[in-house]
């Protein structure tokens, strides 16, 4: 029984007539906005008040059920501002001195207010020439920085676990590590890596290749000696060395690589080179630290963070490879449905070939609204001030008595209390409790070679000399107390 046009016509009014509530009125959108943009603005303004670290002590997490029709923007924001900003690590203040923050700048959520307003979509050069245009040109800022050439290959990603899978996949393809080569192939790492290294090399169906901890020098660098050792002797017993991971700032203590080194020693086996400078790499806009970074354009790919070292709120990772082809041949794809999408001439590269990901964040549109509204002089004199105030801590806690690991190569830097005949453990662990009661700085600690040490990281462009003096002020209090 098939209904009349007529009666389907009907349907079809009512239809619309209700579908339509998901098009708001200009009175809605006004309303909406003043609800989020006032709540946004306060929360900025109030941020020197709020606390790093808000413990979560049970209270209900329980959301309203989601309704048939539609509730208030006032019960919604009630709902944010009672829970999600309410517990656990706050990443926009400036208190937060934990893993490694980053902060969030304020135009990186106009950028994806007008990347998500507009839809705008930039996997696709043909679907929005200009918005992949501005990701392109953004990699090429980053390409200048790095030394690499500007027809590298580049890609806006989430964040670093995933440019550096696309890295990973790259080197895997570009050097022909598949069937029987995976298990005779090596790769070469410290055990200061990111973990997200391991995790890429097991999603690539490299978890069978031969994984080589390098041993690390006094300051936690991979050790060039050590590392040609094992070449050499891979190299003779017939395997196939593969991949050299070098950091540009380790999570736990900040060490950079000696890139250089690092280059001769792939360029004479046969490996690719891979830097993670995810934290790191940032400090590359920075006059002095520039030394540090020697060498790291002669890598075969590199990741950095924005969303740390640049501050832009989560979800903005970097990954450059140098041989675009390479980077193309590992991840292009083919579909009918896409056959029109296929221009002649184009003079922008389609994200879309360059990374797991078709249909994506216009992500570009937060980075480049944050660099072009403050320009890069405010970013190098942040990142200078957080090197600064890393060093600061760690010369005043040297001088309260703590034992310190290196003296920070960028940001971060670590440090323990040592009692003799006492569980050290104990102690350390009993200071950062105690600092993250307080709440108004919050720090995160690390095992090295099985013990407790605190850390500090410095990455936050909202971190000022106060809250690093704040800190001190706790751990020296907390530290009277534990002495007892
Ligand atoms: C944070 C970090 C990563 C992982 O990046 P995500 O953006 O968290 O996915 C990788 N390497 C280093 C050195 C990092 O600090």
């Amino acid at each position: 029984m098939d209904i009349s046009i007529r009666k389907k016509l009907d349907i079809l009014k009512d239809l619309e007539l209700r579908a339509r509530a998901l098009e708001p009125t200009e009175d809605q959108i006004n309303h909406w906005n003043q609800e989020v943009f006032g709540y946004g603005t306060e929360f900025v303004h109030s941020l020197e008040r709020r606390k790093a670290f808000e413990e979560w002590k049970g209270e209900s997490l329980d959301f309203p059920a989601i309704p048939a029709k539609g509730r208030p923007i006032e019960e919604l924001m009630e709902q944010v501002s009672s829970k999600v900003d309410h517990f656990g690590i706050n990443p926009a203040s400036g208190g937060h001195l934990g893993y490694i923050p980053g902060g969030g700048l304020y135009p990186s959520a106009l950028g994806d207010y007008l990347a998500a307003v507009s839809n705008r979509y930039s996997g696709v050069f043909y679907a929005n020439p200009a918005a992949t245009r501005m990701e392109n040109s953004l990699l090429e800022w980053f390409a200048e920085i790095f030394g690499y050439p500007k027809n590298c290959g580049g890609n806006l990603s989430s964040g670093g676990s995933i440019a550096n899978l696309i890295a990973i996949t790259t080197a895997r393809d570009a050097k022909g590590i598949k069937g029987e080569k995976i298990a005779r192939s090596v790769v070469y790492l410290t055990e200061q890596v990111h973990h997200c290294i391991h995790k890429a090399l097991r999603i690539a169906g490299l978890s069978e290749t031969i994984w080589r901890n390098v041993p690390l020098n006094e300051a936690y660098e991979m050790d060039v000696i050590a590392l040609g050792k094992m070449l050499a002797e891979d190299k003779e017993k017939g395997r196939i060395p593969f991949l050299i991971v070098g950091s540009a700032g380790t999570t736990d203590t900040g060490a950079v690589d000696p890139f250089d080194a690092l280059a001769d020693l792939a360029e004479r086996f046969g490996c690719w080179f891979h830097v993670d400078g995810a934290y790191g790499g940032a400090f590359a806009l920075v006059e002095k630290a520039k030394a540090k970074f020697a060498g790291i354009e002669r890598s075969d790919s590199l990741v950095i963070d924005p969303h740390k070292g640049l501050f832009i709120a989560y979800g903005l990772g970097v990954v450059l490879i140098k041989d675009i082809q390479a980077m193309q041949d590992a991840h292009y794809y083919q579909a009918n449905y896409m056959r029109d999408a296929k221009v002649k001439g184009m003079q922008g590269v389609s994200p879309a070939d360059l990374s797991p990901e078709l249909t994506k964040h216009f992500r570009g549109m937060r980075l480049w609204m944050s660099l072009q509204l403050f320009g890069v002089e405010a970013f190098q004199a942040a990142l200078e001030e957080k090197m600064y105030l890393c060093q600061y801590f760690y010369e005043r806690i040297k001088g309260m008595g703590f034992e310190v690991g290196p003296f920070p190569s960028l940001s971060v830097c670590i440090y323990r209390w040592v009692e003799q005949g006492q569980d050290n453990d104990a102690i350390n662990n009993a200071l950062m409790k105690a600092v993250n009661e307080d709440g108004v700085t919050f720090i995160s600690s690390t095992l090295i070679e099985g013990e407790v040490w605190l850390r500090l990281a410095v990455v936050s462009f909202r971190t000022h000399l106060w809250h690093v003096d704040h800190l001190i002020d706790i751990l020296q209090k907390a530290l009277k107390k534990a002495l007892k």
